[in-house]
């Protein structure tokens, strides 16, 4: 999830027309998966965050504000759980006021009955503090829950960005409907996914159609030479794709997924 808040600097940064100065990257924090396994075992949780924050009182209230007891602090890395140390990667982010933090994938490596108290907290945090995030993850589910706007990437292009609500109802891109194909739901019926093989793109190659062609179904001859050109549907809707409106949902193609029932 990505507010473009604040100076357009961040805009241009993030796509690659400015560089960041200084003081800019003081706003710009991170949250990683293995984020803990930076801190040195030996040492007590205080010491790491007194790095950032030079007062007792500072650390404490970054402690409560992640819901973590002030104790906390005196306790060694290897006495918390993964939920703790999560809470803990994210004080640490928050320790400097962030205006952005790029959240890659902070839940895959947590317990399935925390990440949403995870996600709950960032959500929380994200409201107090106005802290905008760029959360990176491969499970659409969460990523609707917890996202203003979508932007979906296969081998490392961007094939479709809409509104959270919009890509879930109508993805128009087949890579967007075969993630959320794979994503479980109760309303939707068991149905293979919606693709021909399972082969990842060649990252290396100086490929020039679609990076998508050779798992698609709907493939066509021009999408083995040309790149699929970008494409908005509507004025927050965009994607990159030949055939985006053959078998976009509601559009009549024998083969697509329903998901109009999907809440
Ligand atoms: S451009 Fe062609 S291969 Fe790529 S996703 Fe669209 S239909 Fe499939």
């Amino acid at each position: 999830m990505w507010k473009c808040r604040g100076p357009e600097n961040y805009c241009n940064i993030f796509s690659g027309i400015a560089k960041p100065n200084r003081l800019l990257f003081q706003k710009f924090q991170s949250v990683f998966p293995y984020g803990f396994a930076r801190y040195n075992r030996r040492q007590q949780l205080q010491r790491p965050l007194q790095l950032i924050t030079n007062t007792r009182y500072n650390i404490e209230s970054l402690l409560e504000a992640v819901g973590l007891s002030r104790d906390l602090q005196h306790k060694l890395p290897h006495e918390l759980s993964g939920g703790q140390r999560q809470r803990v990667v994210i004080a640490r982010a928050m320790a400097l006021n962030p205006e952005i933090i790029v959240a890659d994938e902070p839940i895959s490596m947590l317990d399935v009955s925390i990440r949403a108290s995870i996600l709950f907290l960032m959500n929380d945090l994200r409201t107090r503090y106005q802290v905008s995030y760029l959360y990176i993850t491969p499970d659409l589910a969460s990523a609707r829950f917890f996202s203003d706007r979508i932007m979906v990437m296969y081998g490392g292009h961007l094939v479709e960005i809409a509104d959270s609500s919009e890509l879930i109802r109508r993805p128009s891109h087949p890579y967007t409907q075969l993630l959320l194909a794979a994503t479980p739901s109760k309303h939707r019926k068991k149905t293979t996914l919606p693709q021909k093989g399972y082969g990842v793109p060649n990252l290396w190659s100086t490929q020039k159609g679609c990076p998508f062609a050779p798992r698609c179904l709907y493939v066509q001859d021009a999408c083995h030479v040309t790149r699929p050109p970008w494409t908005w549907i509507t004025s927050t809707h965009g994607v990159a794709c030949f055939a985006w409106d053959q078998f976009r949902i509601g559009a009549g193609a024998k083969n697509h997924i329903k998901f109009e029932n999907i809440p």
